[in-house]
């Protein structure tokens, strides 16, 4: 394309509307029309040949026009002067003839009876070509001589025209006669007669001379009239005398018609004759003799006037036809290629109007740029983009005249150099500029074939907005805006990148905040809304902008953390000890003291190991260690909890087996009374005997059943049994049996407790049910309300492990226990005045809310003096008796069962 010329200089596309309803198909006509009329008009070949043509032709018909006039003007001149010659001609043979006769007569007149007409004929040579004979005819008709040598009986010729008309003419003139066909000389002769007068005037006959008719035409050969010429002899009576150029034997003696008579009655003239025999037309010029009765007239032939004429406007018309042809041929070529160009810029200025049209209606601005960096094409909406005014722009400007005042790009050289690099690579190549308002234009370039550019500019700031919303909700946790798990799942694949490439090692952190239901519960969702952002907070303090921390969900939080300058493992320690304290510390929301702990798990990479399951895996189970090792510490993986787990899935298996066959026993554990030593209730504990590894701890299958949810069935099978078993000790010994939280949540514990009781029995009153305040931390409404449930049944209710969690002291206002366990932590610890003194509040608190009181883990009499002496009247442990077999403690042994002593 030769540019983009039609864009006005001024650079307002806008404004250059180049719209037309090409559609139409008479419009298209019409259009078409205009076009080739246009083309004329600017075609300077095609305005030579219209202004050449005519004047070739006009100067054809002018020249031929008067070439013809000029030949007939040459052959009205020839005609003339062949006429007058011919009269002269003629004149002069019948002056001569008219002397011989007036000469003759005269001699006769003197002497009739001597003359002799022979001798004097023979003397005067009579016969000079001119004349064939002379006669003399007497009045009575008879010749009287002759020169012909006539010598027959007397010829009778007062028949004769001659003779007739000559004697009847008033005057002595000089008759001439209609030719006669000679019978003797075979030759057609022009008689010319005159009176014979006496010497007194009186006529005596007539004088006759014969004139060949071939003499007169003797002057024909000389006249040279072409082809067709004619020269007819007449007398005045309209008579052919003589005629050449004609059939003279057809013609001679033949009067002319009425027509011709009255053109021949002019002394002198020239018209045209229609040609009787041969049909060509002829000029015939005419003469009168004023001496004798003649007329003379030439004709000359059309066709021989204009054949010179004609041959030469031949010549005019085959040049002009051929000049005529050059003309048109030439610029008939011309015209085509005149055509075929305005047809083609027709298209170009077609397309480039669609061009336009395309630019002033792209939703985006379009720069073009050539080879040599210059501007080509723009739109406004480029203009705008840029803030350029229209007025500082022009085509032709290089790249840095025109984005020498924009902002957005510092190093205009190197984005050049850098462009042209790209787009040598590829054909097409993108950037996104920044503009100090913060607008972002993407720029997409497609490579030219000159070398130079055309260029998109999308404005994307609102895109890039909503984009990067939408990047927010997929990557980043609305609540606290930390990552989110696929973001975090993402950033892990990045260091994992990164590591394979530079060895880079890196920690992962699992982090689960503890007690945090309880938080929720208590204060509501706002609350734990608002302490998660806090938790987010401070984990975000701690660690560094390499670092991700990100929300997993709920109340768990993760990190990912790159190495510091000491060792990773080392490092790591100590942020998951310092978020560990920072966590811990008291938060404050809407007004409401709160503290919370959290327990962490740490991975190391490429330690704990190389792909994200596992490693997420890992930092789990160490994270599951701290959980279970009492929470608000953090433990870094290691492969034991790997053994351990895998054991935990084998026991897990187990269990199931052993739940399944009931091979779950039931020990029992008394509860008794300091004072007495009454029993007043025995606690069912759960005891598996493994065929391998012996008895296995509660404290290790209880967790393993709650987790894989075989603690339901467990729990069933315990209570069951218990209540069975109760049946068989004393009716004031009460039976109590260990529910789990899961219980509340995964089985309709209410029929369950109703089943066991209706099965065995037992009364409600002898059946305690001993619950930890887990049950409070995990759908406590729903929970509570079993709970109520249970209590109205008439069973009695137990707060176990009292004293160690988080437990607030809330729990034993917010439901009616009748019984607190106080947790065997109290009673290792029991000599600290501290823990005396703990002790002393709570023994305050549940005598307030008339509460029964037990220690548990009593293990020693100074243990048992103790609580004497803070006023818990009940105490179980082994100082009073491990956990047995229902026969051991109904049946009296060694360790005496001490409710028979009572009893
Ligand atoms: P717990 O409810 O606190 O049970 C008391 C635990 O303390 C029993 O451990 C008992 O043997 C032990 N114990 C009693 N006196 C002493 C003492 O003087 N010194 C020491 N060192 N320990 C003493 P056990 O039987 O191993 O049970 C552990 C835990 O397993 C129980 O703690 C209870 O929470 C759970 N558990 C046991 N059986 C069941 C059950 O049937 N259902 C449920 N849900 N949990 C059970
Ligand atoms: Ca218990
Ligand atoms: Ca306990």
């Amino acid at each position: 394309m030769p540019g983009f010329e039609p864009l006005p200089k001024d650079g307002d596309v806008a404004s250059s509307a180049h719209v037309s309803d090409r559609g139409h198909p008479l419009m298209r006509a019409v259009d078409a029309a205009r076009r080739v009329g246009a083309s004329v008009w600017r075609s300077v070949p095609l305005q030579l040949a219209v202004f050449f043509l005519p004047l070739v032709w006009i100067s054809y018909f002018a020249i031929t026009a008067s070439e013809k006039t000029e030949a007939l003007q040459q052959a009205r001149s020839h005609g003339d002067s062949v006429a007058k010659l011919f009269q002269e001609n003629t004149e002069r043979i019948f002056e001569r003839v008219d002397q011989s006769l007036s000469i003759v007569r005269t001699l006769y007149a003197q002497d009739p009876a001597g003359f002799n007409l022979r001798s004097w004929g023979d003397r005067a040579h009579l016969a000079s070509g001119d004349v064939v004979q002379f006669s003399l005819i007497g009045l009575d008709g008879y010749m009287l001589a002759t020169t012909s040598g006539y010598s027959g009986p007397p010829l009778y010729l007062g028949d004769r025209e001659h003779f007739i008309e000559t004697l009847r003419q008033a005057h002595d003139r000089l008759y001439v006669a209609k030719p006669v066909f000679g019978r003797a000389s075979n030759k057609w002769t022009i008689q010319l007669a005159r009176k014979l007068l006496d010497k007194s005037q009186a006529p005596m006959g007539v004088i006759v001379g014969s004139i060949s008719v071939d003499m007169v035409g003797n002057f024909y050969e000389t006249a040279k009239l072409g082809a067709g010429g004619t020269l007819i002899l007449r007398n005045t009576n309209y008579v052919v005398l003589a005629a050449r150029g004609v059939d003279q034997n057809g013609f001679v003696g033949q009067v002319a018609d009425e027509r011709s008579q009255s053109r021949l009655s002019n002394p002198a003239g020239q018209y045209w004759s229609e040609g009787r025999t041969d049909r060509s037309n002829r000029l015939i010029t005419v003469r009168r003799s004023s001496l004798f009765p003649l007329i003379f007239t030439v004709g000359i032939a059309e066709q021989e006037i204009y054949a010179h004429y004609e041959s030469r406007r031949d010549i005019y018309l085959g040049g002009a036809l051929i000049l005529t042809l050059v003309i048109v041929v030439a610029t008939t070529l011309h015209w085509r290629r005149q055509l075929a160009l305005d047809r083609a810029q027709f298209e170009l200025r077609d397309s480039l109007g669609k061009f336009e049209d395309a630019l002033r209606n792209l939703p985006q601005g379009l720069s073009m740029f050539d080879g040599h960096d210059r501007l080509i094409a723009f739109n406004r909406q480029w203009l705008d983009m840029y803030g350029i005014s229209p007025d500082d722009i022009r085509l032709g400007m290089t790249f840095h005249e025109v984005f020498a005042h924009q902002r957005a790009v510092s190093d205009l050289d190197g984005y050049l150099s850098d462009l042209k690099r790209r787009l040598i690579a590829s054909e097409q190549t993108s950037n996104t500029l920044t503009f100090p308002n913060g607008r972002i234009v993407q720029i997409s370039y497609g490579r030219r074939q000159d070398g130079g550019w055309v260029a998109t500019h999308q404005d994307i700031t609102e895109r890039k907005a909503s984009e990067d919303r939408i990047e927010k909700l997929a990557h980043y946790d609305s609540l606290t805006g930390l990552a989110n798990r696929n973001l975090f799942k993402e950033r892990i694949d990045e260091a994992l990148a990164r590591h394979r490439r530079m060895k880079t090692p890196f920690a992962v952190l699992l982090c689960d905040l503890d007690k945090f239901k309880s938080v929720n519960d208590a204060l509501g969702h706002q609350c734990g809304d608002a302490l998660l952002r806090q938790v987010a907070g401070r984990i975000k303090a701690e660690i560094r902008e390499v670092d991700t921390a990100a929300r997993m969900g709920g109340d768990e939080f993760a990190l990912i953390v790159m190495p510091g300058r000491g060792s990773l493992r080392d490092g790591t320690s100590i942020l998951a000890d310092r978020l560990v304290k920072a966590l811990a510390a008291p938060y404050d929301i809407d007004g409401h003291p709160i503290v919370i702990g959290c327990s962490i798990g740490v991975a190391l990479v490429p330690e704990h190991g190389a792909r994200i399951d596992e490693i997420l895996r890992n930092a789990d189970l160490a994270l599951y260690k701290s959980k279970n090792a009492g929470r608000n510490c953090f433990n870094v993986y290691s492969p034991h909890l790997t053994v351990e787990a895998d054991q935990r899935s084998l026991l897990e298996i187990e269990l199931r087996e052993a739940i399944w066959r009931e091979e779950i026993e039931v020990f029992y554990q008394p509860v008794v009374e300091l004072a007495t030593g009454r029993t007043v209730s025995v606690e069912a504990l759960a005891r598996w005997r493994h065929p391998a590894r012996g008895f296995v701890p509660p404290a290790e299958f209880i967790p393993i059943a709650e987790e894989a949810g075989l603690i339901v069935e467990l729990g069933n099978l315990v209570l069951a049994k218990a209540c069975r078993d109760a049946m068989k000790m004393p009716d004031d010994v009460k039976i109590a049996v260990n529910l789990s939280a899961v219980q509340f949540t995964k089985s309709n514990l209410i029929d369950v407790v109703k089943f066991a009781l209706a099965e065995s029995g037992l009364p409600e009153r002898r059946l305690e049910l001993e619950i930890t305040e887990s049950v409070f931390l995990a759908d406590s409404a729903e929970n509570l309300k079993t709970l109520r449930s249970l209590k109205a049944l008439g069973v009695s209710i137990a707060l176990d492990d009292f004293g160690v969690g988080y437990s607030s002291l809330s729990y034993l206002t917010d439901f009616p226990f009748d019984k607190v366990k106080v947790d065997k932590a109290f009673m290792d610890r029991i000599d600290r005045p501290e823990t005396r003194a703990v002790l002393g509040s709570i023994v305050q608190l549940v005598r307030t809310l008339n509460l029964a009181i037990v220690a548990e883990g009593v293990e020693t009499q100074q243990q048992v003096d103790e609580i004497g002496a803070l006023g818990i009247p009940l105490g179980q442990g082994y100082f009073f008796r491990k956990p047995v077999p229902l026969a051991d403690i109904v049946s009296p042994s060694s360790a005496a069962p001490k409710w028979q002593a009572v009893a």
